[in-house]
């Protein structure tokens, strides 16, 4: 055994330990107010009153030493949510720990925070593309970077606890979280999710640049069948263990010692009140052994929404049976009370709650809170130069060239240019939801050193930069002038797509785009001059009438603070693009097929015609493949195979280009897609260079969720695709 696993193992005994003994001395009181988090309000001054210090220190008394709170979650102001600055982040959280510090048994809170792109409530923090881009990227690496920078940012402002990442599948574009996924292949999402935990991570959380993930939302949330977020999904078990487990399991063996619940229900059963996915599948079958925490106010939902408990009390007996160990209230001390007293009344057992709370302890153990160490310094750990280009690096490989006629990118710099749409001169439509509030949507509080679209094409351009502007998605803005604008430009940068949003606030009733900007794009496409249209936002609004006589079309979705940077060092050439959709894109509304649909999906009327499919994006440069090969014909269901392919850089220019491996299991006894991404590699390739890729396929790339609701390999011949080239192999019993 090597040293390192030696140490771990004595570490482990060691907390498991003290968790004993600290739990052997803790009250009732005490053991289910470690199982409550409450939102900052609960301990803040009002809203309405900001201060120089946002604590209320009886408040906050009165939460940690009356009430023996655990966690608490979220920024002042609340309930719309402030970014604050590193300083003032370091001085709230010092002030709850030293709260803390006061009680009996001085068990530090844990703080959790929304840090889905970077260290979104703390100000000037680095703040990446949304997951949707970072799947663009196809770039684990990257993914790494992401994890390992927004731990030491959030770890800089004071806080321990990430709620990120968002291991749903995006599968349903309408739901207006669609963004905050990796998009819809289950390979895709598991290795950049992974990835994203071992950066944030590392080997041991408690280092001071390192803290603890959390696993959302478990399972089956980005599925609602009306798109609605928070609405039901129906998702059978046999496609739950195929689409929606897969990523929590690579989660849990990355390490993420907390899941968060799923705010839904799937078949008729809340996510908060599903012993079967809670329970038997989380800790028995993937053998998870950190804690789960529930979603905002969900455990209340099963009475006062779902209608599944005929009270409040009832709803916690319910959630806390079923496996919820933490429950994010948060607004009140209801889930306390209610739970001291389920438990006196024998209606709870101890025993459930001393294992909680055991949980729960040993991830305040293992992320090193019981002994902390001094903060970083600001200073070379927080919004440094090189954490920001890796975030511009980031944004670039996030941006997806979907048409290039005529190669009319890269534009000249002395190109001139005109700029205009809702999307042109805005960083909240580049960073969406949870960034600096809530709602990512209030302008006025984003940095001034960043630029938009507008300002970076501007910064770079040598030729005439025009804007006719107008902030407004759904009111029509001066089409006139900019039509008499455009006449008289090279070339019309049109910039359209979706304002900032998350969760309900986000709902929609169409992927339509909104008339006011389907009117612009017409009257400009009609004045004969090129069109370059750009697309910022979260889901993928439908284009396509106006892609059809665009000359290039660019796909930004959310590309971050650097976003506007990323997309003029594309638009002029100072980068060539790399990225590749993590989801097909619709060309209708009503028309979403996904790639690895299954045969019936693609036979006699029916097709798979998106407006761009999953895996496609343009490079300046052009790449070839060709030489597929599979090392063996037969192998045995437990063997591994591997493929090699060689790529080439057939074009002019030094580029980047993933390749996909995809696989078809030929006949089988449940229906498989037509094909499936098992693996992915990307390289960077001076022109003409060529390369050899190899890629292992193992039994789990081989496998599905059979008849009986079991993972099996199948006897019979696979497909290997990649490129234009397939080739054949086949498994023997
Ligand atoms: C969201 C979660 C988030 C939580 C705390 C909920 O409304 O669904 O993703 O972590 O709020 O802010």
């Amino acid at each position: 055994m090597p040293w390192y696993s030696v140490n771990a193992q004595e570490k482990n005994q060691e907390i498991e330990n003290k968790v004993k003994k600290l739990l052997a001395e803790m009250t009732l009181e005490e053991k289910v107010g470690q199982m409550t988090q409450v939102d900052f309000s609960v301990i803040g001054v009002p809203e309405e009153q900001p201060a120089a210090d946002p604590i209320d220190y009886a408040k906050l008394q009165d939460a940690i030493v009356n009430h023996h709170i655990g966690s608490i979650l979220n920024t002042p102001y609340t309930p719309h949510n402030r970014a604050q600055s590193v300083q003032t982040w370091r001085k709230l959280t010092a002030s709850i720990q030293h709260a803390a510090s006061l009680t009996r048994l001085k068990i530090p809170v844990i703080y959790g925070i929304d840090a889905i792109h970077g260290a979104t409530y703390t100000q000037n923090a680095v703040l990446f593309p949304q997951a949707i881009n970072m799947a663009a990227t196809f770039n684990p690496e990257l993914s790494f970077k992401e994890g390992e920078i927004t731990a030491r940012e959030i770890r800089t402002s004071g806080l321990h606890w990430n709620f990120a990442p968002v291991l749903d599948i995006g599968r349903q574009p309408l739901w207006p979280r669609l963004w905050e996924t990796y998009g819809e292949d289950v390979h895709l999402a598991t290795v950049l999710g992974a990835s994203y935990i071992k950066g944030h991570q590392g080997d041991d959380f408690s280092a001071s640049d390192k803290a603890p993930t959390c696993l959302k939302h478990y399972v089956g949330y980005s599925f609602p069948i009306n798109g609605k977020d928070r609405t039901p999904a129906w998702i059978s078990e046999r496609m739950l263990r195929e689409y929606f487990l897969p990523t929590f399991e690579a989660g849990v063996k990355a390490g993420s010692p907390t899941v968060m619940i799923n705010s839904g229900e799937v078949d008729g059963i809340p996510g908060h009140a599903n012993y079967h996915y809670l329970t038997t599948i989380l800790r028995g079958e993937m053998g998870f052994k950190g804690f789960t925490v529930s979603d905002w106010g969900d455990i209340k939902n099963l009475y006062r929404r779902d209608r599944l408990a005929a009270s409040e009390k009832e709803a916690v007996k319910m959630a806390v049976m079923a496996g919820v160990d933490m429950s994010m209230v948060p607004l009140d001390f209801s889930f306390y009370d209610a739970l001291i007293e389920l438990v006196k009344t024998g209606e709870v057992p101890l025993s459930r709650i001393d294992e909680a709370v055991s949980r729960i302890l040993t991830v305040k153990y293992q992320a090193g809170l019981f002994e902390p160490k001094p903060l970083l310094q600001i200073d070379g750990h927080f919004a440094t130069a090189e954490a920001t280009a890796t975030n511009r690096q980031a944004a670039r490989e996030s941006i997806v060239l979907a048409k290039n006629a005529k190669h009319i990118l890269p534009l000249k710099k002395s190109a001139d240019i005109l700029v205009t749409g809702p999307t042109a001169d805005s960083l909240s439509v580049m960073n969406g939801g949870w960034t600096i509030t809530w709602q990512g949507d209030n302008e006025s509080l984003y940095p001034k050193d960043k630029l938009t679209v507008l300002a970076a094409l501007q910064k770079k351009s040598a030729g005439k930069v025009t804007y006719v502007g107008g902030h407004s998605f759904d009111a029509v803005i001066d089409i006139k002038k900019a039509v008499r604008q455009a006449k008289k430009h090279d070339v019309i940068v049109l910039c359209l797509g979706e304002k900032p949003y998350t969760e309900g606030a986000g709902n929609i009733d169409s992927l339509a785009l909104d008339q006011a900007q389907l009117d612009l794009a017409d009257a400009l496409l009609a004045t004969g001059k090129p069109v370059i249209l750009l697309t910022l936002g979260g889901r993928p609004r439908i284009i396509t009438a106006i892609a059809e006589q665009a000359s290039a079309v660019v796909l930004g979705f959310l590309p971050g603070m650097e976003g506007g940077e990323a997309i003029a060092d594309i638009l002029f050439g100072d980068y060539n693009p790399d990225g590749k959709l993590p989801i097909s894109y619709p060309a209708n509304t009503n028309d979403v097929v996904l790639y690895d649909h299954k045969p019936i999906e693609s036979y006699e009327a029916n097709v798979y015609k998106p407006l761009y499919p999953f895996g496609h994006g343009l490079s300046y440069t052009t790449f070839e493949t060709h030489g597929l090969k599979v090392e063996k014909e037969k192998i045995k269901r437990d063997e591994n195979i591997t493929v090699s392919v060689n790529v080439k850089n057939t074009g002019p220019l030094k580029g980047k280009e993933t390749v996909l491996l995809y696989l078809n299991d030929v006949a089988a006894s449940v229906t498989r897609p037509g094909k499936q991404l098992k693996a992915f590699k990307k390289i960077e390739l001076e022109p003409g260079r060529e390369e050899n890729l190899r890629f292992t396929l193992t039994p789990h790339d081989l496998s599905f969720i059979g008849v009986d609701l079991k993972r099996i390999v199948e006897p019979g011949d696979f497909k290997v695709m990649v490129g234009h080239e397939a080739v054949m192999f086949s498994v023997v019993n």
